[in-house]
């Protein structure tokens, strides 16, 4: 199996790369910011818990977050591996995480895509004018989103760093450049 963490800031395209690795290697994406969404449109007791963090920018608690993506994996477990996006987003998510892909061969690779955040928060911006997506139209938001990023997620970079697992690949540059770059590591594992 592959069993791959699509790393990266808000902004950074992981949504984007995703649905062409997903092609490209037959995985099943789990995009827990999608997962929140669908349940916020279709007003579910998660969602409208859910919603109260993401409108202001902040993280929903671990447990809502770890419970919903567990569900998910154990509803699809005959694929070929899985893609994660955006999860984990603490430590306390890398290890539920690992605990619940340990007998699925764990964690392949953590590919971050490394952007600037000057870039990041245009992208956003300009994101916000299309996506209806509350949490893309006020900066200040977008701002909370990076610092949470910063000081909450980063960590887990290292965290699988520490194990020979994380790779940085440059985010900037055409859709199509930056997918050959991910599918170099891919390959490569
Ligand atoms: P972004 O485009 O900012 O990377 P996502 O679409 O992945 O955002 O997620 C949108 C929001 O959903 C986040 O800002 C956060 O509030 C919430 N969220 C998504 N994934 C997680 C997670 N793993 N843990 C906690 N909150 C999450």
């Amino acid at each position: 199996m592959i069993n791959l963490i699509l790393f990266g800031p808000p902004g950074s395209g992981k949504g984007t790369q995703a649905a062409s690795l997903v092609d490209k290697y037959n995985l099943l994406h789990i995009s827990t910011g999608d997962l929140f969404r669908f349940n916020i449109k279709n007003e579910t007791a998660l969602g409208k818990e859910a919603k109260s963090y993401i409108d202001k920018g902040e993280l929903v608690p671990d447990s809502v977050t770890i419970n919903m993506l567990k569900a998910k994996v154990d509803e699809n477990p005959d694929v070929k591996g899985y893609i994660f996006d955006g999860f984990p987003r603490t430590i306390p998510q890398a290890e539920a995480l690992d605990a619940l892909m340990a007998e699925k061969g764990g964690i392949s690779s953590l590919l971050m895509l490394d952007v600037p955040e000057e870039e990041l928060v245009g992208r956003l911006l300009e994101r916000g004018k299309t996506s209806g997506r509350a949490d893309d139209l006020d900066e200040n938001i977008i701002r909370n989103r990076q610092e949470v990023y910063r000081n909450e997620t980063m960590p887990i970079f290292d965290y699988y760093f520490t194990k020979g697992k994380s790779v940085k690949v440059w985010g900037v540059g055409s859709i199509p450049m930056i997918f050959n770059r991910l599918s170099l590591e891919l390959d490569s594992l």
